[in-house]
């Protein structure tokens, strides 16, 4: 029998899960729509049924990612995006259906673990993640160790407010984060980054452009893609500067389809960092871009976090 990990990411659209052996393989995926399950007990009856015919795996315990989920509670708490309502104690119920340790958390917290355990911050012990998608969510790792805070939900970056009476956020303040630096962010700079460059920008013209068409058309040397890539880098190479004030971490990890763009955006939100960084930072902080693009990474993230929890129990 292989020893593994189930790894479950519960998003609004899919639901992935992956058995990972504790060197990072991962030893079969796969993923099926959310809406598939009415309730959650449809979900935990389709996988306890689908890995009884899969005898061959000794499943040692389930790392799950869920947005709203709190890693205190083991909860799934008023998730707005998910069509299961109220608070839903899935930890609990996985642990009692599978008779393992379970353990929950967010999907950010995730991509921390995965870093930590699988990926580029193998070796360090403080770093926080930044996982540039639709938001920006963010991981906060010292002594190798998440920051949860009081409440289970320390690290929220996106909704750090870094301009003054700035972009509307869907959380209903001003000049959040992630309304500059994330896909949507990216979007939004097409119509309400001021430029003399607009006139003459393919970008104008594109019907529902997207996050990727800037960095199309940037690489193609569209003057308009190019001021919003360098914005954004700005943008987030100013917080990054400020963050390091509270957290000291030796390393940045983006993650994401910004980040994913190429090594360029990493070496300019760098270069900004360090021109606005304390000098007792100065070049101390690394930014690196996540080495779990190509792979599954969110398999691969609540795999690493119950590896971590499962160690950490041994230790005791
Ligand atoms: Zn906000």
């Amino acid at each position: 029998m292989k020893e593994c990990v189930l790894g479950i990411d519960i998003g609004a659209t899919n639901i992935a899960f992956g058995l990972v052996n504790e060197v990072g393989d991962i030893l079969m995926e796969e993923s099926f729509p959310t809406k598939q399950f009415e309730q959650p007990a449809d979900f935990i009856d389709f996988i306890l049924k689908y890995f009884k015919e899969k005898s061959d795996y000794q499943i040692l315990g389930i790392g799950i990612g869920a947005p709203n989920g709190s890693y205190y509670t083991g909860e799934i708490l008023n998730a707005p995006n998910l069509h299961w309502k109220g608070i839903i104690p899935l930890a609990e119920m996985f642990q009692k259906a599978f008779n393992v340790p379970t353990m929950l958390t967010n999907d950010a917290n995730a991509a921390a673990y995965g870093e930590m355990l699988f990926g580029v911050a193998q070796n360090y012990q403080h770093f926080t993640t930044v996982t540039l998608g639709t938001g920006l969510g963010s991981g906060i790792v010292m002594n190798r160790e998440i920051i949860y805070g009081a409440h289970g939900i320390a690290g929220e970056y996106g909704h750090i407010r870094v301009v003054h009476n700035g972009r509307k956020c869907k959380c209903g303040r001003l000049g959040c984060l992630e309304t500059y630096v994330s896909a949507t962010g990216v979007v939004r700079s097409i119509q309400e980054l001021p430029s003399e460059n607009k006139v003459n920008s393919k970008l104008m013209k594109l019907e529902k452009p997207k996050a990727e068409s800037v960095f199309k058309l940037a690489k193609e040397g569209d003057l308009f893609a190019i001021e919003i890539i360098e914005f954004t880098a700005e943008t987030l190479g100013n917080a990054l500067a400020d963050f390091a004030a509270f957290s000291d971490p030796e390393a940045y990890v983006l993650f994401g389809g910004i980040a994913q763009s190429g090594e360029g955006f990493a070496n300019k939100v760098k270069a900004y960092m360090e021109k606005n960084i304390l000098d007792i930072y100065q070049n101390r902080i690394e930014v690196k871009i996540s080495s779990l693009h190509d792979r599954n990474a969110a398999v691969l993230g609540t795999a690493a976090s119950i590896y971590l929890e499962l160690e950490k129990e041994e230790n005791q």
